[in-house]
């Protein structure tokens, strides 16, 4: 089956819920035991505690099963708890991990101001490095995380190569991969150990609810969901359902933002004010090879890098922006634009630039590229 049928058919079973297309959202901390047996473990039952799972976040877990190629799929209540759950899921103290140095910013401060101090020494690392990472693998290197594209600069990392290299060391990977989706880029088939989605973002789509997942097989599941309980992740079922309803028309949604992305990532490109369109999708754009070579398709979320403005300048087009809207969290059905705010440690990204990230939603491309050309003029650019 492809990916757009999967995503169809799977976590869903209408026959065991009176007809219901979609898996009805289970309320539930209790559960019923049917019997002694079952309580003392001896009768196996399904469920057990609400926290444990129930037939809506079971949908979704092996609806993602489906999409990753996994064993399994733990659920989290935002993208960056599922960051944190495949990190706690591999280091402990004592050990060192290397981490990409384009991450997303909220990991970065996990690293410098939570696993620092639990022990866990991070290490940055350039996110163009390639198999050279071998030189940076030490005896107590537990994992090496990655981010590609990466945050704010898209840079496109060779995950081939990284994993050849950790494996080789005996070294777990993870990676996050909310920019692409496992409809664009499948982790665990390219031997990542632990596969991260902010389903905030792509899966949930519509810009109303707060998850998170991470994928994995065999042994590496078994260690996920251990750790998972310990800490004591748990999603509430209305989320659940908006993330099941969200993914049924990922697909879809998916085509048509990387389709406009790609349009306006041109119409920038040609722009004599536009230095640079970090958008790996982009023919001739960082990373572009190793996009084509590893990737599938795209995401609609790219930055774009201006001559420089004031802030008064930036603010006359950005405060009067018509559908592109300032604010965080991207993947939505709208779109938003917002100033960039680079922190890196070995790999400066050093501009007088104006940067601004964008995110392509799915309003008319004229209507957006209207938006833009205007708001540009506001800024004094001359278009
Ligand atoms: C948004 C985002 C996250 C965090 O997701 P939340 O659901 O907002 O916690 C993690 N990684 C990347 C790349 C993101 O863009």
């Amino acid at each position: 089956m492809k990916d757009e049928t999967k995503i169809v058919v799977t976590g869903r079973d209408p026959k065991a819920h009176a007809g219901a297309v979609n898996t009805p959202v289970y309320h539930a901390s209790t559960i019923i035991y049917p019997s002694l047996a079952a309580i003392r473990g001896t009768e196996k039952i399904p469920y057990t505690y609400g926290r444990r799972g129930t037939p809506t976040t079971a949908a979704l877990q092996n609806a993602m099963n489906a999409l990753e190629g996994a064993d399994g799929t733990m659920l989290t209540a935002s993208g960056a708890s599922a960051v944190s759950l495949a990190i706690l899921s591999a280091v402990e103290a004592g050990r060192h991990l290397l981490m990409v140095d384009s991450v997303y910013q909220p990991t970065r401060k996990l690293c410098d101001q939570l696993l620092a101090g639990l022990g866990v020494e991070t290490e940055y690392y350039d996110p163009l490095i390639g198999g050279d990472i071998a030189a940076l693998i030490r005896d107590n290197t537990a994992m090496i995380f990655m981010e590609s594209p990466g945050s704010q600069t898209f840079e496109i990392q060779d995950v081939p190569a990284i994993v050849a290299a950790a494996q080789k060391a005996g070294v777990k990977t993870a990676i996050d991969n909310t920019w692409a989706t496992p409809l664009h880029f499948r982790p665990l088939d390219h031997g990542v150990d632990f596969s991260v989605l902010a389903a905030t973002k792509y899966v949930v789509g519509h810009a109303d609810a707060l998850l998170g997942t991470v994928a994995a097989k065999g042994e590496n599941f078994t260690k996920l969901q251990s750790v998972h309980g310990l800490i004591g992740h748990s999603v509430g079922p209305d989320d659940v359902f908006l993330a099941l309803r969200g993914l049924r028309t990922m697909p879809t949604r998916m085509k048509q933002h990387q389709t406009a992305a790609l349009q306006i990532a041109e119409w920038l490109q040609g722009l004599s004010f536009v230095r640079k369109v970090l958008y790996p999708a982009l023919p001739g754009a960082p990373g572009h090879a190793l996009w084509q070579r590893d990737f599938s398709g795209a995401g609609g979320l790219f930055t774009v890098e201006l001559d420089p403005c004031s802030e008064a300048q930036l603010a006359a087009m950005l405060d009067n922006m018509r559908l592109f809207a300032m604010g965080y969290s991207w993947g939505g059905f709208e779109s938003l634009i917002v100033p960039c705010k680079i922190a890196r440690t070995v790999t400066p990204y050093e501009t007088d630039g104006q940067m601004l990230r964008l995110n392509i939603g799915l309003e008319h491309i004229d209507d957006l590229k209207d938006d833009l050309r205007d708001g540009f003029a506001r800024a004094g650019y001359k278009i």
